[in-house]
C-alpha cells in the first residue's frame, strides 16, 4: 500500500487530522504530513479531505493462509472484576462439543490482573489448556491492549477457532481482533455445528429482523471468529480436579497500543436488574395498556423471587427501561419460568425467550403466537387474571 500528500493540492484545512481514526496524520506548516508507521491504509483521510489531496493506492490483499495450520477451538474467557462471566461457561460447553468433533483441543484465553487462580476453574468446566496473561495493566477491559496480546497470541498459536460471549465487551473486543487478523467474524449467533468435511464453522443467525435463520461460513479465512449469545448455550458442568495445562503468557505491555485511559467505573444505577441470569421473570407487553401495569408485574415478579421484563413495544412506549428488554435486540433469556402478561409473541421476542423451560402466557387473545407455544396458557384479561394469582399466593403463604 502507498498513501501520500499532493502538496499542490492541500490547502492545510487539517480535515484530514481528525478524520483519521490512528492519529497517523499531523500538520507540518501549513501542510498535512502522514506517519506511515501509525497509517493502516483505511482511507478516512482520503474521504475527508474537501482538496483531493491524499492519494491512496491499495494493493490487492493475497489470501495465502494455509488452513491445515490452524487447529484448536479457542474460548475467550470473559472476565469482570476477576468474576468469569458466565457466558464462558455456555461457550465451554459448546466449544467442548466443537473440538471433540473436529479432534481436536479445546482452549481459554484469560487476560486480567490476578487472575491466574481462576484457570483451574476454566479447565474444570472443560478446558484442556488456559493461556493466563496476568498483569496490572489488564485491571480493566480496554479494547486496544486487550485486542493487542489476543492478536499477538492468535498470530502465534493459530487457533481454528474462536468464540466470545455476545457481551458488550465481546462485541466491541471480537470485531477489533478480527479486523487485525483479517478474517470474518460471525455476530449474535444462536448455534454452531462443524462441516467435517471442509472444518468449516456453521454459524447460524437471525437474520432479516429475525424471519430467517442464516448459516454463515468462513470458509476462506482462519481463524473462523463467532460471538454467541448469553443463554443460548446450556453452561457445562463441573468437574472438580480435571487436568488441563496452564500456560502463562507475558506482553510487553510499553509496546501495547491505548489510546484510551480508564478513569473509573460507575455500577449501573439503574436498578439490580439482571434478568439474564434469572430464574423466573414475569415480562409485561403492550397489553398492559399504561405503564401502571407494570406495578403489577413487579408485584408478581417479587412475589415469585424473579425478575421484571418486557417487550419492545413496552419499552419503546417508556413503560419501563430498556435493561428490562427481551428479544432480539433486547436480552436472551433461557429461564426455569418465563410469564408473559399482554405479550402476542411476534418473533422478535420469541428469539429472546424461546428456551425458557416453561412458559406461561396471560392473554386475551387465545391464537396468538404466544398463547399457541405456552406451556400454560391462560386466556382473558391480565387486569383480572393477575391479581387473583397474587391474591392466591399470598394466602398460600399465611
Ligand atoms: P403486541 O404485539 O401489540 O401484543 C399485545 C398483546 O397484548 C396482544 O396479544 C393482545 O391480545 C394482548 N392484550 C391486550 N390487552 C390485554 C389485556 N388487558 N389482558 C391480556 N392480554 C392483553 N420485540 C421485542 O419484544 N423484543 C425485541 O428485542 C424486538 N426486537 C425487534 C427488532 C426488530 C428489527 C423489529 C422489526 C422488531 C422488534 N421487536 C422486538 C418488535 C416486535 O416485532 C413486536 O412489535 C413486539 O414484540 C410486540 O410487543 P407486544 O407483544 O408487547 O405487543
Amino acid at each position: 500500500n502507498s498513501i501520500k500528500v499532493l502538496s499542490d493540492k492541500c490547502v492545510g484545512c487539517a480535515a484530514c487530522v481528525d478524520a483519521c481514526p490512528f492519529g497517523a496524520i499531523k500538520m507540518d506548516g501549513a501542510l498535512a504530513a502522514i506517519d506511515l508507521d501509525q497509517c493502516k491504509y483505511c482511507g478516512a483521510c482520503v474521504k475527508n479531505c474537501p482538496a483531493n489531496a491524499i492519494e491512496l493506492q491499495k494493493e490487492e490483499q493475497k489470501v495465502a493462509i494455509n488452513k491445515n495450520d490452524y487447529k484448536n477451538v479457542w474460548v475467550y474467557a470473559e472476565q469482570r472484576h476477576g468474576e468469569i462471566s458466565s457466558v464462558v461457561f455456555e461457550l465451554l460447553n459448546e466449544g467442548r462439543i466443537l473440538a471433540d468433533k473436529l479432534g481436536v483441543k479445546l482452549a481459554a484465553v484469560l487476560i486480567g490482573d490476578n487472575i491466574k487462580s481462576k484457570a483451574q476453574e476454566l479447565i474444570n468446566r472443560g478446558a484442556d489448556k488456559v493461556y493466563v496473561y496476568d498483569d496490572p495493566a489488564f485491571i480493566e477491559f480496554q479494547d486496544d491492549p486487550y485486542s493487542s496480546v489476543l492478536t499477538q497470541l492468535i498470530t502465534k498459536e493459530k487457533p481454528e477457532i474462536i468464540l466470545m460471549g455476545a457481551t458488550n465487551i465481546g462485541r466491541s473486543f471480537a470485531s477489533r481482533v478480527a479486523a487485525r487478523i483479517n478474517t470474518g467474524l460471525t455476530a449474535d449467533c444462536t448455534a454452531l455445528d462443524i462441516d467435517l468435511e471442509t472444518r468449516n464453522l456453521q454459524q447460524t443467525r437471525p437474520a432479516f429482523g429475525g424471519n430467517i435463520m442464516a448459516t454463515i461460513l468462513t470458509p476462506k479465512h482462519r481463524p473462523q471468529m463467532a460471538t454467541v449469545r448469553h443463554k443460548v448455550f446450556k453452561e457445562a458442568k463441573v468437574q472438580e480436579g480435571r487436568k488441563g495445562e496452564v500456560v502463562e503468557c507475558k506482553a510487553d505491555i510499553s509496546t501495547l497500543l491505548n489510546r484510551t485511559k480508564f478513569l473509573g467505573f460507575i455500577k449501573d444505577a439503574s436498578g439490580n436488574v439482571n434478568i439474564s441470569d434469572a430464574d423466573i421473570i414475569v415480562s409485561g407487553g403492550r397489553g398492559l395498556g399504561k405503564p401502571e401495569g407494570f406495578k403489577l408485574i413487579e408485584e408478581l415478579a417479587e412475589l415469585l423471587g424473579g425478575a421484571v421484563g418486557a417487550s419492545r413495544a413496552a419499552v419503546d412506549a417508556d413503560w419501563i427501561p430498556y435493561s428490562h428488554q427481551v428479544g432480539q435486540t433486547g436480552r436472551t433469556v433461557a429461564p426455569k419460568v418465563y410469564v408473559a402478561c399482554g405479550i402476542s409473541g411476534q418473533i422478535q421476542h420469541m428469539v429472546g425467550m424461546g428456551s425458557s423451560d416453561v412458559i406461561i402466557a396471560i392473554n386475551k387473545d387465545a391464537s396468538c403466537p404466544m398463547m399457541q407455544t405456552a406451556t400454560y396458557a391462560l386466556e382473558g384479561d391480565l387486569y383480572e387474571i393477575i391479581p387473583n394469582i397474587i391474591k392466591e399466593i399470598k394466602a398460600s403463604r399465611c
